[in-house]
This record gives structure tokens, sequence and C-alpha cells, in this order.
């Protein structure tokens, strides 16, 4: 396996075709008409990410033609939501270009809906637009085809190469073909990495059978962190982990039933609880409490404590709005456009809306750098707008040298969603096309040695299994190899119970997370034991590797970050309060590729909109 290899040599790669990458790669042709740009991806463009299965609402659009919102406004809502820690650079550098996202989708063919009073597209909430968003992945994978050289489908990405003419910067990527097991190696003068966040890294409320019944895609595996921590890229904001309040079991969404729906929340008795924890929440978080809207950690710490209280389960009181026809067909079209499952759970677990009032439940963390969180890498801001600290050459890339980040990738940037991961896509495209240019004749080096060797690495897990195998003559439990099913779930133990998972109650301190981190530590030592049966299983197991780092790595910033910064997302038990005076800072990490010794420090975070 893995004897046939394929070279591709490229000006700009794109690691990960979803949202991020579809818009990196549409703009990458737009500055870099004579350049080679390449796409890789793990599944195929068509149906994947985290809006393969379509979406209702684009949930970034200012709607700055008619006046609605500004990019101060957007910066002012983002930082709010995420207690005063967002990269402001970043975040009105992406408001800023949202719109035009919107604009592209639209011409290229995805129905937008309207208001029949202004014409304008419809408002879900103050930042969300509503959409027929069925066929959104396809359509955006169509502008990213046509501006490719080549997209690479079924290919997982498991590390990125290295320029030996020069320390610390970016000369490509490998990885496998999932289906035929065929080796790529990719040499790139500039890679753009927009692989997305991570689920399952926590241990999912549905196991077993259900254990793909997350709300977070189950194959959004941490690569776009794991893939830039491997090479030395420094993160921020690893810690920030995000929790949803979803419909239970299904995780459908929530969005459109508050704000267009108007539905709302009561306990098991039918009373409204979130004033009930408002001077407990005070006594945490100071006068964040009083912010308009409120945080979405601070609404789940609301959920979270009236659970504890015992008086759970939390409902949506849909039985008045499903009264009106209208509304009762946008309840389930929103879950047809998106996530039919939850229409399937309902009818499976004879709930009418109509009739009775579901349960809410509280997700599993997972961890993201586009939603109502902003863990990611640390890059670099535009040159218009970032303080020193922010900026060093190109808008977008890390702190490896050609090596930029869009969507997910990306830390400091919360609230960009869909919209705004393709935007940021095409903010790091414009950005590497630049820095590509710049390079003028100078020649990246990657030797045969390090392909080779990286090469020996991948295939390691088939080689594993084959050899073990033989030791044993029936079931899955071998004295020399970890299938990656069982990695997995030993990794979402160890981090559900040590790092602040559902069955504690989002609860850590710093002696759990120390004894956490020591079990992952182990964990990456047993890795080098994995065992493939086969291609799909090869891929699951560099799938946990990435997940594995992705682990350390917000473990590391938990225990890095001495306070309760998002109660509702997480608890540090041992310092139960926000500290504004020693932690109003963004927390840094980076992990020397060669000793594996993870280095923490502070960054300011500037708040450059008023
Ligand atoms: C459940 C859910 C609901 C959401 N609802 C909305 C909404 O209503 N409106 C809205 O605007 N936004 C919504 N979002 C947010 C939006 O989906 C994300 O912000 C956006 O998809 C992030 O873009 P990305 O490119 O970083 O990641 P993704 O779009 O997830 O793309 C990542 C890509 O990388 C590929 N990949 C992963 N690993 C590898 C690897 N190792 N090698 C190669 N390729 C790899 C994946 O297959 C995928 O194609 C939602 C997100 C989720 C999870």
């Amino acid at each position: 396996m893995g004897t046939n290899t394929v070279y591709e040599d490229c000006d700009v790669l794109v690691v990960g075709g979803g949202m991020g990458g579809t818009g990196a790669a549409y703009e990458a042709r737009y500055w870099g008409r004579d350049m080679r740009v390449i796409v890789a991806e793990k599944a195929n463009i068509d149906r994947s990410g985290a809006v393969a299965q379509g979406l209702y609402a684009i949930n970034c659009y200012m709607g700055t033609q008619w006046g609605e919102n500004n990019p101060e406004d957007h910066v002012r809502y983002a930082r709010n939501d995420l207690m005063g820690m967002v990269r402001e650079d970043l975040a009105f550098d992406m408001a800023r270009h949202v719109d035009s996202a919107g604009h592209k989708f639209e011409e290229w063919g995805l129905p937008f809906m309207k208001s029949a009073d202004t014409g304008r597209y419809l408002r879900e909430g103050k930042w969300q637009i509503m959409i027929h968003g069925e066929s959104y992945k396809p359509i955006v994978a169509n502008a990213a085809r046509n501006s490719a050289d080549k997209i690479y489908n079924r290919i997982m990405v498991t590390h990125l190469l290295m320029d030996e003419s020069r320390d610390n910067r970016v000369g490509g990527a490998v990885g496998f073909n999932c289906r035929t097991g065929d080796y790529h190696v990719f040499r790139a003068k500039a890679v753009i990495v927009a692989a997305g966040g991570a689920s399952h890294i926590f241990k999912p409320r549905s196991v077993g059978e259900g254990m793909g019944r997350t709300w977070y895609a189950p194959w959004s595996s941490g690569s776009a962190y794991a893939l830039s921590i491997q090479a030395g890229a420094k993160m921020t904001q690893m810690e920030n982990r995000i929790v949803l309040a979803r419909f239970k079991d299904g995780y459908g969404p929530v969005g459109a039933y508050f704000l267009h729906l108007k539905t709302y929340t009561q306990n098991a008795y039918g009373n409204e609880y979130e004033s009930t924890w408002y001077e407990d929440t005070k006594a945490m978080v100071g006068e964040y409490i009083d912010h308009h809207p409120t945080p979405t950690c601070l609404r789940n710490h609301a959920f979270i404590q009236e659970v504890k209280a015992g008086r759970g389960p939390i409902h949506m009181v849909t039985k008045e709005a499903f009264q009106d026809p209208h509304l009762e067909e946008v309840g389930w079209e929103n879950f047809l456009g998106m996530t039919v499952s939850q229409a399937v759970v309902w009818a499976s677990q004879d709930i009418d809306p109509k009739y009775i009032n579901p349960e809410l439940t509280t997700s599993e963390p997972y961890v993201m750098g586009s939603h109502a969180t902003c863990s990611g890498a640390w890059c670099s801001g535009p040159e218009d707008l970032s303080p020193e600290e922010y900026f060093w050459g190109y808008n977008r890339m890390m702190t490896v040298e050609g090596l930029f980040g869009a969507g997910d990738a990306v830390g400091g940037t919360a609230h960009a969603f869909s919209s705004g991961s393709f935007t940021e896509g095409r903010l790091a495209a414009k950005a590497a096309v630049k820095y590509v240019k710049d390079l003028k004749n100078e020649k990246i080096n990657v030797t045969d040695k390090q392909i080779d060797d990286l090469r020996e690495i991948i295939y390691k897990p088939l080689d594993n299994y084959k050899i073990g195998r033989n030791e044993i003559v029936g079931g899955t439990v071998s004295p020399s190899y970890l299938l990656p099913i069982q990695g997995l779930q030993r990794l979402e133990k160890v981090m559900d119970e040590y790092v602040g998972g559902t069955s504690v109650n989002y609860m850590t301190n710093d002696k759990l997370l120390e004894r956490g981190i020591a079990l992952l530590d182990i964990m990456e030592e047993d890795f080098e034991h994995i065992g493939a049966e086969d291609l799909h299983q090869l891929m699951r197991a560099w799938e946990l590797r990435h997940r594995l780092l992705t682990s350390q790595s917000v473990a590391q910033h938990t225990m890095f970050r001495e306070e309760t910064r998002w109660p509702g997302y997480y608890y540090r038990g041992d310092k139960m309060k926000l500290d504004d005076e020693n932690w109003h800072c963004l927390t840094l990490s980076r992990r020397d590729p060669e000793t594996k010794k993870w280095t923490m420090e502070k960054a300011p975070v500037y708040h450059i909109v008023d």
C-alpha cells in the first residue's frame, strides 16, 4: 500500500474544500490567473464539511447596502458574545467583505428568501438571512471547481511538508487517497488550511449505535488544528470550546425557532428559568450578564444550572407557534433544509410539536473557530487595521511562513459562519497569491527523504494490523494494536472526565487537567500501535491522531487560563470566577515539533472598535 505515489507541484494548495476552502480556490484564481491552484479534500467537495447537508440561513450578512448593519456592529456583537475575547482586526476584516459572499452565492444560483414588503433578503434575526439552502454546498463547490486547476477528492491530508531551505516555512502537504490507497505528495509554495474544526473529542451524549448523532458533523476531525500544530504554528483560544443548546437527540437548529417562530423555553414545570440564575451568574461574571444580547455561554449556564437543580428537562414551547399553519410549515422546513434527522427523531418518538413541547439538551463540547467560539491558529491580520502584535506581513498567515488559514482554522474570529468562512478563504487566498508572487524565483526545497519518511509513518497502521492480527484467532482485542474506534472512545472518555465534558457538567480544575494531560500523553505513545484493517480504518486512524493533537491543545489551554471566562461552555472549579484583571487577554500556545513540548503565553486583546 502506498507504493503508487502521485506528485503535484503547485503554487497554492488548499487543504479542505469546505466553506473556507471553496472561497480560497475561487479567490486564488482571481488574483493568480497564471498560478497552479489545487484543492485536496478528504470527502467530495460537493457534499463535504459542516454545510454538507445544506443550511436554512446564512448567519453572517451585514446588509450594509441597505444601512442594516456596519462591520463595527458585528465586531461589537461577536466581542460581546465571546465575553470580550475576539481578534477585532480579523473580525472587522471579515465583516467588511462578507456581504459580497452572499451576493456571489445568489449569482451562482442559491435561492434566497426575500421580504414581500421591502424586496430585501428576508431576515431571520439581526445577522441571519434565510435561504432555500439544501444545495448550498454543491453551488459553492461548483465555483471552486471552475476556479482550481484540479480538485483531488478523497484525499486525507495527514501532514504538512516543510521547506528545508528555510526554517519555519511550509512546503506543501501529504496524504493518501482513502479509496485507492495512493500516496499523494503536494509540493506547494503556499498552503491554505481550511480543514474544519473538531467533533468527537469529548464523549458524545449519544453513544454506541447512536454515536454519529452529534450536533457538529462527525467527520470533522480537527485536521485544521492538528496539521497546523504539527507544523509548529501558534494556536489561540483553544480552551474556548463550544456547547450548543439544541433539540434533544437530533440536534436540530433552534435559531429559526427563537427568531422567526418566536418560540421560547421553559423548565419541566412550565416556568421561565433564566431569571432564576441572574444573581448566581452575576456573582461569577459581573456585569457581562447585563449585556444585550445575553452571551450564548451565559444562556447555556442558566440551562445547565436549572437541570442540575432538578427542574429539567428544558422544553421549547412550540405548541403556540405551531397553531399558525405558516409557522408550522417553516418549523418543519427548517429541518428539511439542514437537519432532516431531527424530523425523523420526532416522528420516531411520537413528538408532534403542535401538541407536545419538545425537549432541548446541551451538547457535548466541540472545537470550532467560526461559530459562537473562536479557537484556531494565531494569524496575521490585514495591513491597514492590525496593531503591531497582530501583523506579520500577510493577512491570515499563521506563524509558519507560507501557511494560511480560513474558517475554523483561524483563531479569534467568532460568528463568521458559512459566509464569513468563505470570505476568510477569499482573504487568505488573496494574501497567499501575493506571498507566492513575492517569492519570485525562490524555490521550495522538499527532499525525497522527508517524503519517504512520512510515507513510512502514514501507512504504518496497516502493517501494525497485518502483523498483529496473526496473534489472535478472532475478535477485535489484540495485544499488539489498538483499533481507531477503541482509541476514539478512550480519547473521548479522558476528555469527558478530565477536561470538562457532559458527564461532569462541563466541570474541570487544575488537578483534573494535570491528570488528563498525562493520560493524553500516554495515548500519544500508544498511537504508535494503532492498527488499521483497511483504507477506511487508515483514515479513521489519522482522524484520531488529529483529534488527539487537538485535544492536547484544548487541555493545555484550559489549564493555562486560570479563570472561568465562559460559564456554560466549561468551568474551572478551582477558579470559578471571570477574572478580567489577570485574564482579559488571548491565550497562545506552541507545540515544538521536535521536542513535542508545549509553551504557553498571553497575548493582548486590543479593542479597536469602540
Ligand atoms: C451543525 C452546524 C450548523 C451550522 N449552521 C449554520 C447556519 O445555519 N448558517 C451559517 O451561516 N453557518 C452555519 N454553520 C457554520 C458553518 O457551517 C461553518 O462556519 C463553516 O462550514 C466553516 O467552514 P470551514 O471551511 O472552516 O469548515 P468546513 O466547511 O467544515 O470544511 C472543512 C473541509 O475540510 C475537509 N477536511 C477535513 N479534514 C481534512 C483532511 N485531513 N484532509 C483534507 N480535507 C479535510 C472536510 O471534508 C471539509 O470539506 C453551522 C455549522 C454547524 C456545524
